[in-house]
This record gives C-alpha cells, structure tokens and sequence, in this order.
C-alpha cells in the first residue's frame, strides 16, 4: 500500500520547533518525492527522484548532504506507472486547485502526491531565511521571507493534498513547491499561471508520521488551533 510518511508535525513546526525531525538520509529512504523544510527552516525542501533540493532565501537551490536534517516534511515514493494528466488554462493556485478537484474528489479522506511539469508563465514563490535558536514562530520567520517573480519558466510542481482532518498536523488541502528544470530557481507557490500542466497524480492510503526526538517537541502544547495563522504563513494570505 502506498503511503504518505511524515517527519514533526505542522502545529511544531508552526510554534518554532525547526529542530532536526531525522536526516536527509533517513528521509529518502522512505521516499524519493515531497516537500518540507531543513533543520533551521533553512529554506524550502523540495524531494524529486531521490534528490533533496533547497530553495533557498537568496533564490538558489542547493542540493543537501545526506547527513543534513529535515524539520519537516512529507515524502512518498511515487508510482511513475499511472497515467500522465494534463490540465490547461490554469490562471491561479486556485484554479490549479478547482482543475485538481475532479481528481481528488471522490475520496479527499486520503492522502495525495503529484508530480507536475509545465512551462509557466509566471511562478512566484517564497523562501525563508535559515533560523537560529532561540528560533521564532514560524509566523515569525515568515515575515523575514523572500518573494521571488519568474517568468516564463519551466520546471516542475510538487504537491501533497492532505485531508482536512490532519489540521494541526499537516496542511489540510494542497501544498505547491516549485522546481525550475535547470535547478537553480524554487520555493513554496504562492501564485502560478501556466497554459498546459502535465502531471502524474498517486493517491495514498496509508500515513506515519516520525515524530521529533528533541527536548523542545516534548514540552510543546500542541492542542491550540492555529489553523488561521497557518492558512497566512501558508497560504500567503496575509498578503
Ligand atoms: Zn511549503
């Protein structure tokens, strides 16, 4: 059965725990496609073929050692044997996610992992500046992040859909992270437009989530509902 593996959770990582969660290493062993983010919140992770990339706050991308740390993350390894999709005419995240409905809806209680490639018309995404302890909230360190403009670029998306019932846990709904093919631009999509977008999309129906080993985890209450700070950071709605 495939399935979606987690490292912390988001309510941890939203309360400033950007502690090492396990090693890049580790990480990819249970999955070679995914997102995240580095011990630190030292840039935005994006996982393709094995490969852990970092988007950077200077607008570079970095490919990590496999004795770096994840904070947080979700990976799977992805079926390349399903059919290749196409949308067109997506003028916005939204609209990327309404064309992605049909998709999903017939079961949005489990997880999904899609790989997509489009030549962009625009790309813009987000990064943010690795922390040091005392670290902030994640609301926090957002406010220092860097917004980048791309156009016409071509590379690839990588998204996890997460059910609404893992609020807190994870991001309930879809979650974009941007890789250009050369490998030198990303981040988190705060917005996009494309013409024609082919993707491969992997429903998964199994979910573990490791979870944080350090002091900081441990002492942290992570029952307060911090949906709408998360929907901000996340979702760029603060802007
Ligand atoms: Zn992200």
């Amino acid at each position: 059965m495939s399935k979606m593996i987690q490292a912390s959770t988001l309510n941890a990582l939203m309360l400033g725990n950007f502690d090492r969660t396990i090693s890049v290493k580790e990480f990819l062993r249970q999955g070679d496609v995914g997102l995240g983010t580095y011990t630190g919140l030292d840039g935005e992770a994006i996982f393709e073929d094995g490969v852990a990339y970092r988007a950077t706050a200077e607008g570079n991308v970095t490919v990590m050692k496999p004795e770096d740390g994840v904070a947080f993350g979700t990976v799977a390894h992805f079926d390349e044997h399903v059919p290749q999709q196409h949308l067109t005419d997506i003028a916005s995240v939204e609209m990327l996610k309404q064309k992605l409905e049909p998709y999903i809806q017939d079961n949005k209680n489990v997880f999904y992992i899609l790989k997509g490639h489009a030549e962009f018309d625009a790309m813009h995404v987000r990064s943010c500046f690795a922390c040091e302890k005392p670290y902030p909230t994640l609301s926090e360190a957002a406010s220092q992040q860097r917004e980048f403009h791309y156009a016409k670029v071509r590379g690839d998306l990588v998204a996890v859909y997460c059910p609404a019932y893992v609020n807190g846990i994870n991001m309930p709904g879809w979650h974009f992270h941007f890789l250009s093919g050369d490998r030198t631009k990303g981040g988190h999509i705060l917005g996009l437009s494309t013409s024609s977008l082919a993707f491969k999309l992997n429903r998964l129906d199994a979910y573990e989530i490791i979870l944080p080993q350090n002091q900081e985890f441990a002492r942290l209450n992570l029952c307060e509902d911090l949906s709408a700070k998360t929907a901000a950071v996340e979702g760029g709605a603060h802007r």
